[in-house]
């Protein structure tokens, strides 16, 4: 990917030179924000999709005719940003008021098998280009606020909800529900989506399984190919529990040498556990990654209802560590943080230089 020139040459120098003078600021969860709403069932169809099925489809577009109005919505936080675009811009607002640099665009689940859920696949390509351009609206009123202060648009590539590597049935191993060819279909549709609404940078997140991420990153460079220009890429996994592997079976380190190929704008870890049981991992990608680092966890393990409680101070504090002891280039959070968690966050770390590329280090010195 690197030979290509940038699509957006003039956006990544303003991102690389913010990312060479200071930690960036990722936002924080958006379906704990979401959550707040307390929205039903008929605020997520909207107008359009008030009769349980799509207004806008063509008629042998997606089978949201075959199952009209069968299915509930609710949930399906991405297709708010059709329905409820006043508030997915909101969310964005208050992470850059918060001091995010970076936001994250709504569309974790925005690819055509995750929406095939809500019998909804055939808006992957508008879930995409939408969540991208409200982003990328919320980005360009606070930058016009302050100009010396850049924002910019992360199109988010999500996990999907199927796994290439495993099957999902314990009793038939060779059994698999998704193949590398039908992500890599679906990861080019919603990455074109991104990058048509707007996306500065793409960004591969919560990656479980190394095999769909490698579905997602040789669908970026087929498209970038195609488009003659490309733009950055950022590559976070998630370690799923304590014994320090990704669901897929790799450790830190593994995971690093399995994507460095894509020659990624940063590498890290997100999602999953919260930032103490998250920094050996992170502390692992600090010293061999000759890319950016970036983490977004979790506002610690979720208790016994499934909620996050892991107050701003506390994750402030412990991140404040990561970045005193120069592990960082980027950093955020995910389930269970809000925006009081990112300005906290943002305090916490602003007074600690960035993490140096280990190659960069070396290449100076020499
Ligand atoms: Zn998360």
């Amino acid at each position: 990917m690197s030979a290509l020139p940038w699509l957006h040459p003039d956006r990544v120098a303003l991102l690389e030179q913010a990312l060479h003078q200071r930690i960036l600021i990722l936002d924080g969860g958006m379906g704990t924000m979401l959550q707040a709403h307390e929205l039903d069932e008929s605020s997520f169809r909207g107008d359009r999709f008030e009769h349980g099925h799509d207004g806008h489809a063509k008629a042998d577009e997606g089978n949201a005719h075959e199952h009209p109005g069968s299915c509930d919505l609710k949930g399906n936080n991405d297709l708010l940003t059709l329905t409820r675009p006043d508030i997915i811009r909101g969310v964005h607002t208050a992470y850059l008021e918060a001091g995010a640099d970076l936001v994250e665009t709504n569309t974790f689940n925005s690819t055509r098998v995750s929406q095939a859920d809500y019998g909804l696949q055939h808006l992957a390509y508008e879930l995409n280009l939408e969540g991208a351009r409200l982003a990328r609206a919320a980005c360009g009123d606070m930058t016009a606020k302050t100009p010396d202060k850049p924002r910019f648009v992360i199109g988010v590539l999500g996990p999907t909800s199927r796994t290439a590597s495993l099957s999902p049935d314990v009793n038939d191993p060779g059994y698999r529900n998704v193949t590398f060819e039908e992500l890599a279909e679906n990861y080019t549709e919603s990455a074109n989506g991104l990058i048509d609404g707007g996306a500065d940078v793409i960004m591969v997140e919560t990656i479980f399984d190394t095999l769909n991420a490698k579905a997602a990153l040789f669908a970026l460079s087929e498209l970038f190919h195609q488009r003659g220009a490309r733009v950055p890429v950022m590559i976070s996994g998630t370690i799923t529990d304590r014994s320090g592997r990704t669901l897929s079976g790799q450790t830190a380190e593994a995971f690093y040498y399995s994507v460095a190929h894509a020659r990624p704008l940063s590498v890290g870890f997100n999602c999953a556990l919260g930032a103490e049981d998250l920094r050996p991992h992170v502390q692992t990608l600090a010293s061999i990654a000759e890319s950016y680092v970036s983490t977004h966890p979790n506002a610690g393990l979720p208790n016994a209802f499934g909620e996050y409680d892991e107050s701003p101070e506390h994750m402030a504090g412990v991140i404040g560590g990561f970045a005193r002891d120069g592990l960082l280039n980027l950093v955020g959070g995910c389930c269970g943080t809000t925006p009081a968690h990112i300005k906290a966050i943002a305090e916490a770390v602003r007074d600690c230089a960035p993490r140096v590329i280990p190659s960069a280090a070396h290449a100076e010195a020499a």
